[in-house]
């Protein structure tokens, strides 16, 4: 018997589970799940990043459902449109073997009439940007009176966006009787109001240390004079010839114009931020699945949550307003065990800034120097 089978996970999940190649639980779902699925209860979870959050939910929540009833019995709300693609991506590989378990999506952004049609053909776990879901509510194209099960992934992250006032009014319209299991890598005060509001004394399970990065990522610093950021960024990909990264920038206009620069001295960039098309999101994101696009230019709304397999370096490219938002970054790489670096290019004046994130992060910078073109042809 492996470590999933004692949690109390029925036969199609587990069959599901081996498919996935999971041999054990993460620590969050070996610590969530046995308590979600033996009781009707709240749940506070804090773990970060890529420590397998989505099935330490996903798991039980498939299991609750009953799926000899069409209705739409539990919600998961998450920050981002491809965030919530990933998840509804992730529950359909957990509920493969289960027939006739249906999951939408619902995102800003594209039809809401399909979308209403497909809930109508019977979905028994919607995946819900904040925002698309109040309005399909509001507009009456969802029954929402069987959920019983909510679930907040990401919820600081929800909350940084401004969903504060829209998960409010989605969790007071969804049946009292509900549990709500809510996930989160930190906890600021807008995540514990949102808990105190609406959890009956909830089951709290917490992996690692509150507030620190992952351990599997390196951090680094690049000290350059602000002209020579772009060139310091090129040194950095032909430096390293296989890096398939996330480059953060602070705005989308630079996030555009550095892509551009890019694609334009040769490299297999790309950019992603909200100014784009959904279809043109999706198809810059299948590219860089496809690994076709080696440096994703992005700004952290865009990328927020993303979970792409063996990201190797995040780069900084400029450091995000808030100290806090570099957690959210450098979690993208070192991702389910695997080694990755964080890199910052920075100038002298913003400096620092980097004893302030070793303080959240709990881990030492590593400072470097940008490789000189003969170092580079030694490659
Ligand atoms: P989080 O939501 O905490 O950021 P995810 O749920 O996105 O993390 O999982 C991160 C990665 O780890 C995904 O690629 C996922 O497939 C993988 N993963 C999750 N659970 C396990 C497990 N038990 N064994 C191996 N890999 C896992
Ligand atoms: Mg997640």
């Amino acid at each position: 018997m492996n470590k999933f089978e004692q949690l109390g996970l029925n036969e199609s999940l587990l069959l599901a589970i081996k498919d996935l190649g999971f041999e054990n639980p993460s620590e969050v779902q070996e610590k969530a799940i046995p308590v979600l699925l033996e009781q009707n209860t709240d749940l506070v979870a804090l773990a970060q990043t890529g420590t397998g959050k989505t099935a330490a939910f996903g798991f039980p929540l498939i299991q609750k459902i009953d799926v000899e009833d069409r209705s739409t019995q539990a919600l998961i709300l998450s920050p981002t449109r491809e965030l919530c693609l990933q998840i509804t991506n992730e529950i359909k590989l957990y509920s493969k073997y289960i027939k006739g378990l249906n999951t939408v999506a619902i995102y800003g952004g594209a039809s809401i009439t399909e979308q209403a049609r497909e809930i109508k053909r019977g979905a028994q776990v919607i995946v819900a940007t904040p925002g698309r879901m109040q309005d399909m509510i509001n507009r009456g194209l969802v029954n929402i009176k069987n959920i019983n099960i909510c679930v907040l992934d990401e919820a600081d992250e929800m909350l940084n966006m401004g969903f504060y006032e829209d998960i409010v009014s989605i969790l007071s319209d969804t049946p009292e009787d509900k549990n709500t299991w809510l996930f989160s890598a930190t906890m600021p005060a807008e995540v514990a109001r949102i808990a105190k509001k609406f959890m009956k004394e909830p089951a709290e399970v917490t992996v690692g240390h509150k507030n620190s990065g992952s351990k599997t990522v390196s951090h680094e610093f690049y000290l350059v004079n602000a002209r020579d950021r772009y060139e310091a960024l090129k040194r950095l990909a032909d430096s390293n010839p296989d890096i398939f990264s996330v480059v953060f920038c602070r705005t989308k206009r630079d996030t555009q114009s550095v892509a551009e620069k890019l694609i334009e001295d040769g490299y297999n960039a790309a950019a992603l931020h909200g100014d784009l098309s959904q279809a043109q999101r999706d198809g810059v994101m299948k590219s860089f699945r496809g690994r076709q696009i080696q440096m994703l230019v992005a700004t952290d709304v865009a990328a927020r949550g993303i979970d792409v397999d063996d990201i190797t370096h995040v780069v900084n490219y400029q450091l995000p307003d808030e100290i806090e938002t570099y957690n959210h970054r450098s979690g993208r790489t070192g991702r389910a065990g695997k080694t990755g670096t964080s890199i910052v290019i920075i100038t002298k004046s913003e400096l620092r800034k980097i004893s302030a994130i070793e303080r959240i992060i709990q881990q030492k910078f590593e400072e470097k120097t940008i490789p000189s073109g003969i170092e580079i042809c030694e490659i």
